[in-house]
């Protein structure tokens, strides 16, 4: 599960990790009677999963209560690159000395925990690992062993940090190592992390990803569950049990199996289309997974084609065409839909299919040249 930034730093906190002081706001008075309470200057932020907000003009800093109100009405249902704010956070602005760029997650190959700490921050850290890979140290911790100070201010000295902020960086990666750990995060990041004009070392921004698997031992991620949903589609999703991520394209996606639902996003996009989601329906597929991934995928208006693509293994193919025209059946009406469908039982599904065939419901004899038309489809 990701968070959002402010979701983020108040995660952050629990593990004493110092941040600004901020709060939420939905609205525009909100947000001017959080910055009154707060003191000014502050910053108003938009709250989306997306890197580059401040570039994308999400991110303003604000001197007094007329600024907090143009700058919150502007950003307020503004759309970041498909996400449309519904909330900001506004807090404390800072004095940046330096921005710099730490985080943990997991090197799965090696089997440890990954440190990456850099005197470049404030930027994206994929720029940074292209252009000059140096300047990123690294720092493997043994899961079992633990982490140490002086492993840490041997990782700050790597990094080639300002000396003025290894005190402070060391004390904020030792409680980000305990977040990510303790915190059973996936990714614990914080870009910027920064030198204050006044010497303080502080997390500007907050991008966290909680390892779903650990839900059992959080009772207390409920309380950004119920925050986290935002789309309607994936809310939608969510409710009927289907695994679905919401994208910003045209071709609605159905497929069975993950992988198989992942190489198809990325064959409609290497054709030259764009997937409005990625949608796994599982193993088996009946008339009521089916009908449930159209009626999610028919509340996206963005959607001007629906590509399903299923592989029979276990599955057999003329129980899912079987599924399929059932869940017509209980469907009002959707975009076209382009079927390919291969494996188990493939001609027995296909015979199944052949006698529904129409402009609307097309069936491709491979995925190539189902998703073609899939995005000819979307593109008309
Ligand atoms: P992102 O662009 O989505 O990663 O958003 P960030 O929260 O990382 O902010 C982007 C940039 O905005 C930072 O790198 C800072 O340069 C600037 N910024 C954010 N907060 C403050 C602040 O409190 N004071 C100042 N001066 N700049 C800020
Ligand atoms: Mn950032």
């Amino acid at each position: 599960m990701d968070l959002f930034e402010y979701q983020g730093k108040l995660y952050f906190r629990q593990f004493g990790i110092p941040t600004s002081a901020g709060e939420v706001a939905d609205t525009v008075d909100a947000a001017v009677a959080a910055a009154e309470k707060i003191g000014y200057p502050v910053v108003v932020k938009a709250q989306v999963q997306v890197g580059g907000r401040g570039k994308a003009g999400g991110i303003k800093l604000a001197d007094n209560a007329d600024e907090v109100r143009l700058h919150a009405g502007n950003i307020l249902g503004m759309d970041i690159k498909g996400h449309v704010v519904r909330r900001l956070w506004i807090e404390r602005a800072s004095d940046i000395a330096e921005e710099y760029y730490a985080s943990f997650t997991l090197d799965r190959s090696r089997k440890q925990h990954m440190g990456m700490l850099s005197a470049q921050g404030g930027i994206d850290i994929e720029a940074v690992a292209a252009k000059d890979p140096d300047a990123i140290a690294l720092l493997y911790v043994d899961p079992y062993k633990g982490i140490t100070e002086d492993a840490v201010r041997d990782w700050v000295a790597r990094a080639k940090l300002n000396p003025a902020a290894t005190e402070g960086a060391v004390n904020v990666l030792l409680k980000l190592y305990a977040c990510f750990k303790d915190g059973d995060c996936d990714l614990a990041e914080i870009n910027p992390l920064i030198l204050t004009t006044s010497g303080a070392v502080h997390a500007l921004d907050a991008k966290v990803s909680l390892d779903n698997a650990a839900e059992d031992r959080h009772p207390e991620w409920e309380a950004f569950t119920g925050l986290e949903v935002l789309d309607e589609r994936e809310r939608l999703a969510k409710e009927k049990g289907l695994q679905y991520v919401g994208l910003s394209g045209t071709v609605g996606i159905i497929a069975n199996g993950a992988g198989l639902a992942m190489s198809t996003v990325d064959i409609v996009n290497q054709v030259g289309g764009a997937p409005a989601n990625f949608l796994d329906i599982g193993g088996g597929a009946d008339a009521d997974v089916v009908a449930n991934a159209l009626t999610v995928i028919n509340t996206d208006p963005n959607v001007k084609s629906i590509f399903i693509n299923i592989f029979g293994g276990i599955t057999r193919c003329d129980e899912v065409a079987r599924g399929i025209v059932q869940a017509l059946g209980m469907i009002e009406h959707t975009a076209p839909l382009i079927i390919r469908i291969d494996g188990t039982n493939a001609p027995e599904g296909r015979a199944i299919l052949e006698q529904h065939q129409s402009d609307t419901l097309r069936m491709l004899p491979d995925m190539l040249t189902a998703a073609k038309q899939a995005v000819a489809i979307a593109a008309q």
